[in-house]
C-alpha cells in the first residue's frame, strides 16, 4: 500500500526522522490555519501519488496568508497526471543548500536489504541511474546485522555528500532503516533529503510503500487504508479476491497461480508483446472468478487481446470455460480471447467453449502456452 507524502512524513516522525513542521488541509481555510501554525514562509504541496508534482504546478511557496489562499485554491482540485488533488500538505518552507537521495528496498535476489544513496537528489532517481550511474552508491545490508551508524556514515561519505551533512545523514539513514524494517515497508524513500545552510539535515519529501503482508501487526494502518486510492481495475479485483497488478502493455493476462502468471508475462515478452497486467485467479478458481477477471481486464483501455493461460490442478477446465461463456454474456469484451486450457477437465472445458457458438474472431484455443502467447501478441500488435 502506497502512502501519500503527508502520511509518509507522519510515519517517518514515529521513527524520529526529522521532517518540516506542517499539516494536511482539505480546504483553503484549513490551509491558512496550518500555515499560520507552521510559520511563514510555507510550501503548499499537492498530495497525489505521482512524482514530478513541482513541474506540474502542484508545489508552491507562499510568504503570507494571501499567497496560501491563492495557491491552495489553485492546487486543490487540480489534475496531476490523471490524479485529482483532494488534499494538500502545508509545511514550513526550508532553505536548501543541497538535495540528496536516500532509499531502502529489499533486494530479493541478494536476500538482503538495499540502501541507495546519492548526492544528486531532487530529480527522479531513474534519471540519475541512466545519466550518472556512478553517482548512486548502493549498499547491501544483512537483515541479521542491521545498519550501524558507522556504516551509514561511510556510505554517506562514499556517496560524496557534503562533509557538513555526514553526521546528520548517517543519523537519518539509521532511523530510515529502522522505519523500513520495524515499520514493515517495501520502500522507504527520501527525495530530496536536504542539507540546510545552517548545517541541519532533514527529509523534504517522503515516499513510503507498506508491505501488505505485515498489515496484521499494524492496526494503525487502517487509517491509511481509508484514504487509499485504487484505480477502478484494482478496486474491482480486490472485491473479487483477485491478485491483480496493472501494467502498461496491451496483452491482458489471466492465469491460475502466481508462478504461471509470471511465466505467462515472460513468454508474452519473449515473443515481442507487452503485458497489460498480472492477474492470478488463484488455485481453486471457479466460473464466477473467471467472469470477474475478464471484467477487470475489460476496464483497461489499452488491452488489445486477452491471453488466458490455465493449467488446471484444483481449478477445473469446465469451470473456467463456464466463466468465459458467462462473462461473454455479461460484459461486452472489447478484446478477443486466446486461451490455452490444459490439466484437470480440459477436454470438458474445450467442449463447453466449442458448443457455446463463440465466433473464432472472439475466441481461439491453442494447445501450448507459447502458441497462445504468439497468437495473442499477433492480435495485440496488429491492432495498433
Ligand atoms: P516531487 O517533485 O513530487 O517529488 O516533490 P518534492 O517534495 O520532492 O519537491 C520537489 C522540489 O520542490 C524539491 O526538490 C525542492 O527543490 C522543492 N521544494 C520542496 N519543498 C521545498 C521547501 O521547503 N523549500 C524550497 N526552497 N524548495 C522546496
Ligand atoms: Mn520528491
Amino acid at each position: 500500500m502506497d502512502l501519500f507524502e503527508y502520511q509518509g512524513k507522519q510515519y517517518f516522525a514515529r521513527f524520529d526522522i526529522p521532517v518540516s513542521p506542517g499539516g494536511v488541509a482539505y480546504t483553503v481555510d484549513e490551509a491558512v490555519a496550518v500555515a499560520e501554525a507552521a510559520v511563514y514562509p510555507v510550501v503548499v504541496k499537492a498530495q497525489v501519488q505521482v512524482g514530478g508534482r513541482g513541474k506540474a504546478g502542484g508545489i508552491k511557496l507562499a510568504a503570507n496568508a494571501d499567497e496560501v489562499r491563492l495557491h491552495a485554491g489553485n492546487i486543490l482540485g487540480m489534475d496531476i497526471k490523471g490524479h485529482l488533488v483532494k488534499r494538500i500538505w502545508v509545511e514550513h518552507a526550508s532553505d536548501i543548500a543541497e538535495e540528496y537521495y536516500a532509499s531502502f528496498t529489499l533486494d530479493r535476489a541478494a536476500k538482503k536489504h538495499l540502501l541507495m544513496l546519492s548526492a544528486e537528489g531532487g530529480v527522479e532517481i531513474e534519471t540519475v541511474a541512466v545519466e550518472h550511474p556512478d553517482a548512486i552508491v548502493t549498499l547491501h545490508i544483512d537483515p541479521v546485522d542491521g545498519l550501524s551508524l558507522a556504516t551509514a556514515r561511510q556510505a554517506a561519505a562514499d556517496a560524496k555528500l557534503n562533509p557538513a551533512a555526514l553526521d546528520g545523514a548517517a543519523d537519518i539513514l539509521v532511523k530510515l532503516y529502522d522505519c523500513f524494517t520495524r515499520g514493515d515497508c517495501d520502500l522507504a524513500e527520501i527525495n530530496p533529503l536536504i542539507l540546510r545552510p545552517d548545517g541541519g539535515v532533514h527529509a523534504l519529501d517522503a515516499k513510503v510503500s507498506l508491505d501488505n503482508s505485515a498489515a496484521f501487526r499494524h492496526p494503525e494502518w487502517d487509517e491509511y487504508r481509508a484514504t487509499e486510492e485504487l484505480d477502478e481495475r484494482e478496486r474491482l479485483a480486490r472485491t473479487h479476491d483477485l491478485q491483480y497488478i496493472g501494467l502498461d502493455g496491451t496483452v491482458g493476462i489471466i492465469a491460475n497461480g502466481a508462478g504461471l502468471a509470471m511465466s505467462t508475462l515472460d513468454v508474452v515478452n519473449q515473443v515481442g508483446g507487452s503485458a497489460a497486467n498480472f492477474l492470478d485467479i488463484g488455485g481453486g478458481a471457479n466460473a464466477d472468478m473467471m467472469a470477474a477477471a475478464l471484467e477487470v481486464i475489460n476496464f483497461d483501455q489499452n488491452v488489445k487481446s486477452i491471453l488466458i493461460n490455465i493449467f488446471g490442478g484444483i481449478t477445473r477446465g469446465e469451470e473456467v470455460a463456464k466463466g468465459i461463456v458467462e462473462a461473454l454474456g455479461r460484459v461486452n469484451l472489447r478484446a478477443p480471447i486466446v486461451i490455452r486450457l490444459d490439466g484437470t477437465n480440459a477436454e470438458e472445458g474445450r467442449a463447453i467453449l466449442a458448443s457455446a457458438g463463440i465466433p473464432e474472431s472472439r475466441l481461439t484455443s491453442k494447445p501450448t502456452m507459447l502458441e497462445a502467447a504468439r497468437a495473442a501478441v499477433a492480435i495485440a500488435n496488429g491492432a495498433n
